[in-house]
């Protein structure tokens, strides 16, 4: 399967916690004044990468605490990314999932793809950026709107 991709950041440590092999989607359409990565909204724009590739980046590489889906819009490639986060988690290398949907929406949908990429999602920074809550202060967000959501228990991983 291939996905498509604005970038890839192998070792980032600013887009969560740890030292993070770091997948920027590419494809938003929600276009938030101010987002910081306008680059990413054009759905034909990145370019288009194995997704076989990825994971085995991220397998070779034993220094990584985790992964970290960011955009652009995960959810909109919802498939390729489960499948590069189930091939790869394990109790030492866990899966953060950055979205401008809020979790409601998501659940909501009741997509099939999305709903398999927030089961293995550890965590989801959800919601979109909103200028005039933006906050430099707070860690791994860029407005007080988002949210770190780090119990997705509640909702059935079977
Ligand atoms: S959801 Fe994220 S990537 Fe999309 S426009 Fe908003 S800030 Fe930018």
């Amino acid at each position: 399967m291939r996905i498509r991709i604005a970038g890839l950041e192998k070792n980032s440590i600013v887009d969560g916690e740890g030292i993070r092999y770091a997948i920027f989607c590419q494809g938003c359409a929600r276009h938030c004044q101010g987002c910081q990565n306008p680059q990413t909204w054009n759905f034909s724009g990145g370019s288009l990468i194995d997704t076989s590739e990825i994971i085995r980046e991220i397998l070779e590489d034993p220094l990584l605490d985790g992964i970290t889906f960011s955009g652009g819009e995960p959810f909109e490639q919802a498939e390729a990314c489960f499948e590069i986060a189930n091939a790869v988690k394990s109790p030492d290398l866990d899966v953060w999932t950055y979205t401008g949907n809020t979790l409601e929406e998501i659940l909501s949908r009741n997509d099939e793809s999305q709903l398999k990429l927030l089961r293995i999602t550890d965590v989801l920074i959800d919601g979109e950026f909103i200028e005039s809550q933006k906050d430099p202060t707070l860690e791994f967000r860029g407005s007080r709107n988002q949210r770190i959501i780090r119990s997705l228990d509640f909702f059935n991983r079977a």
